[in-house]
């Protein structure tokens, strides 16, 4: 059995206390390797290591060339990898590999696209308007980073936040989740391969409450980049507010998948399913309430179950496979539970409901593709993150009663429009208090496009050049160039 260790100052350890935890296969069921239980002793190290690397190490006096060319040793090693960490992190999460596969694209030139931009981080001059000074600014490094990651997609997850702070000048320690480790802990040989210097990069595992939080509290983190639900996500903001640490969160979602009459359903009908059951609905960005008009509910019904129907589960590694196991027991519970909570709610399920059970659906984390009709938008099914296969169909009639009910709600991370009207789709555009609106498609990410949700869905944005900022402070430098002595020393200059 593997068994992995932590990576800290550039060299690979065991946790001091020597604890390993145990992680899981969620298709075959099986114990498949195990990973370091860091306590806060650790943390503390790796944070220390990241610490030095940027005030005295080496890391500190690299130019920001230096750093892009870092960056892109780093890509042009995922590249090269990308089977093989593709085919771990499936292992972990039970994501499709053929997903997993095409996102290690995305992540190797996430690196390569922040690599570029090191050497394009610049202040400003200010056309100050006292005679005798020159005035600047610089963009500096905030200071050592925390990033802590979901399970749903380690390697995506540490690329958009560890590229950009890196590429800032800032040194990282990455705590992913301990259900799914194992790919990050084999990207640290990569980035110990690339030449970094000690230290830059650190990898701590174990679990949330424990290696997670003593991270959080740590005095010399500056900076922490979370993704995780909500409620863990509220818990990192208030630690951090009491040593003032800087913040982003990508949390949870309830998206609204809006599908207009005048939609071509062709289109709209898989998209919604790609929303909804697209890697088991484990998405933070699923499009889990379905708005449809009452003009098409029936016809557009019968479309998507006429598709969800033919949903096949399996094994992730299979290239047949449509829609994988449930990632981890918990989950797997917390979908079940929600299953009844809409049917005493009075949804009326009408495709699933169930787990799913038969040949080649080993594990016992499968759940049939399910979905809701008769949902009102005050329903527990329609407001709360269920996190898997479930849809919920709500009915509107007008463009103001669509933008009412997705709009009521906490959460506003994205949203989808379907229609074939030009107009429509810019006003709903605008109406939307989502951070990303996807017009006539869904699940489309970039690592160039700004990412982030509005409300309970969290704060600040990742990807895209913008993203770079939550990694910067500006420093103002004010010069004076006056060749005589100051005036009267009691009055502001
Ligand atoms: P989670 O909140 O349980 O855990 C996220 C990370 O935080 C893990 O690394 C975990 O170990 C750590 N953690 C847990 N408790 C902690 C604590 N007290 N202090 C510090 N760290 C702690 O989330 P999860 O179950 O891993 O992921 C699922 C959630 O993530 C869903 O709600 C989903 O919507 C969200 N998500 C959001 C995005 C996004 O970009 N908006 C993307 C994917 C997933």
């Amino acid at each position: 059995m593997k068994q992995y260790q932590m990576f800290i100052a550039g060299d690979f350890a065991d946790a001091a206390a020597g604890e390993l935890l145990d992680t899981v296969d969620p298709y075959r069921g099986d114990v498949w390797a195990k990973i370091p239980r860091a306590q806060a002793v650790d943390v503390d190290r790796a944070v220390r290591a990241a610490y030095d690397a940027m005030t005295k190490g080496a890391w500190s006096r690299y130019t920001a060339t230096q750093r892009g060319k870092a960056l892109n040793a780093i890509a042009d090693l995922v590249d090269r990898h990308r089977d093989r960490l593709a085919e771990i992190e499936t292992r972990d999460n039970g994501k499709l590999l053929r997903e997993t596969r095409g996102q290690l694209g995305a992540i190797a030139e996430c690196w390569r696209y922040y690599g570029g931009l090191a050497d394009k981080i610049e202040g400003h001059s200010i056309p100050i308007e006292k005679p005798d000074a020159l005035a600047f600014t610089s963009r500096e490094p905030v200071g050592v980073v925390a990033a802590l990651t979901a399970w749903n997609s380690p390697l995506w997850f540490a690329a958009i936040k560890c590229a950009p702070a890196m590429a800032a000048g800032c040194a990282v320690v990455v705590k992913p989740s301990e259900f799914a480790s194992a790919s990050t802990l084999e990207f640290a040989q990569l980035v110990k391969e690339a030449g970094l210097p000690p230290g830059v990069f650190n990898v701590v595992t174990g679990i949330g409450q424990e290696s997670g939080a003593a991270l959080v509290e740590h005095p010399n983190v500056a900076k922490i980049t979370f993704t995780g639900s909500d409620v863990t996500g509220a818990r990192v903001y208030e630690t951090a507010a009491r040593s003032m640490k800087r913040v982003s969160l990508e949390l949870g979602g309830k998206s609204p998948n809006i599908v207009f009459a005048d939609a071509d359903l062709d289109l709209a009908a898989p998209g919604v399913v790609s929303g909804i059951f697209g890697a088991s609905g484990q998405m933070c960005t699923a499009g889990s309430r379905l708005l449809v008009q009452r003009s098409i509910m029936e016809e557009f019904t019968g479309r998507l179950l006429d598709l969800a129907r033919n949903i096949r589960l399996g094994d992730p590694m299979d290239p047949e496979t449509d829609v994988g196991p449930i990632a981890t027991p918990p989950q797997f519970q917390k979908v079940m539970d929600y299953l009844d909570v809409a049917q005493a709610d009075g949804a009326r399920c009408i495709l699933g409901g169930k787990a799913a059970e038969g040949p080649g659906l080993t594990g016992g984390q499968f759940v049939q593709p399910t979905v809701f009709a008769d949902v009102k938008n005050n329903m527990r099914i329609a407001q709360e993150e269920v996190f898997g296969p479930v849809l919920s169909i709500i009915g509107f009639g007008t463009e103001e009663e669509a933008v009412e009910i997705a709009n009521e709600i906490d959460y506003g991370l994205v949203a989808g429009v379907w229609t074939t009207n030009i107009g429509r789709a810019v006003r709903m555009s605008k109406a939307l208090h989502v951070g990303t609106v996807w017009i006539n498609t869904y699940r489309a990410y970039s690592y160039m496009v700004p990412f982030g949700g509005m409300k309970r869905s969290g704060l600040g944005r990742e990807s895209g050049i913008e993203a770079v900022n939550e990694y910067l402070e500006t420093k103002s430098v004010i010069i004076s160039i006056a060749e005589a002595a100051p005036g009267n020393p009691f009055i502001m200059r």
